[in-house]
């Protein structure tokens, strides 16, 4: 059973890194970042309400992810594992998730620091070319990361339920040494 939180800056590969492992091990990849996305595209009303703090690089309020993270998880595809990319993103919602995963009784997740310097993951992003990868929310994803997520690593650390992984090499370098770590 693999259960798996993804840490890390925006453009340290999380994403691609969980797309390619949840393949692998046939299990969701569940990203916050692309539901919002996706509601932001279909005009759903968490699409409209998650909109502007999305465009402008703020996270969304801890309201709408949990929502929303709690209906993921309770579908029954979840059942045989599952990797979540970019939730939590804060001390509030790691909090919320480990009750949550108690109550639905799905515990035993590690997380994983894909770490990357900021000039590596700002050059990535400005590349990728995404809507929210401008200069400037590219900086303010940084800064929120710092101030919010970053924390997390201490969080999980303190819980003896971290692994980092050093995400400024290729993919197939990256992809090999998580296989490895989730394997063992
Ligand atoms: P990246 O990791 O490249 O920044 P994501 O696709 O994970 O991109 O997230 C894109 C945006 O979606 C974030 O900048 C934020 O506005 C919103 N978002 C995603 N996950 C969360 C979350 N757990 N809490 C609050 N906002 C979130």
């Amino acid at each position: 059973m693999t259960r798996l939180i993804f840490l890390g800056p925006p453009g340290s590969g999380k994403g691609t890194q969980s797309q390619i492992l949840a393949e692998n091990l046939n299990i969701p990849h569940i990203s916050t970042g692309e539901i919002l996305r996706q509601a932001m595209k279909d005009q759903t009303s968490l699409g409209i309400k998650a909109q502007s703090y999305v465009n402008s690089g703020d996270l969304v309020p801890d309201q709408l992810v949990q929502d929303l993270v709690e209906e993921r998880l309770n579908q029954p595809d979840v059942k045989s594992g599952w990797i979540l990319d970019g939730f939590p993103r804060k001390v509030t919602q790691a909090v919320f998730l480990e009750k949550l995963l108690a109550e639905i009784n799905q515990g035993g997740e590690r997380a994983i620091n894909l770490d990357a310097p900021d000039d590596v993951v700002v050059a990535r992003l400005l590349d990728r070319g995404r809507k929210d990868d401008t200069e400037e929310v590219i900086r303010h994803r940084l800064e929120v990361y710092r101030s919010d997520t970053a924390p997390l690593i201490d969080y999980y650390r303190d819980r003896q339920n971290l692994l980092t992984v050093n995400g400024d090499r290729s993919q197939e370098e990256v992809t090999h040494d998580l296989r490895h770590i989730i394997t063992s």
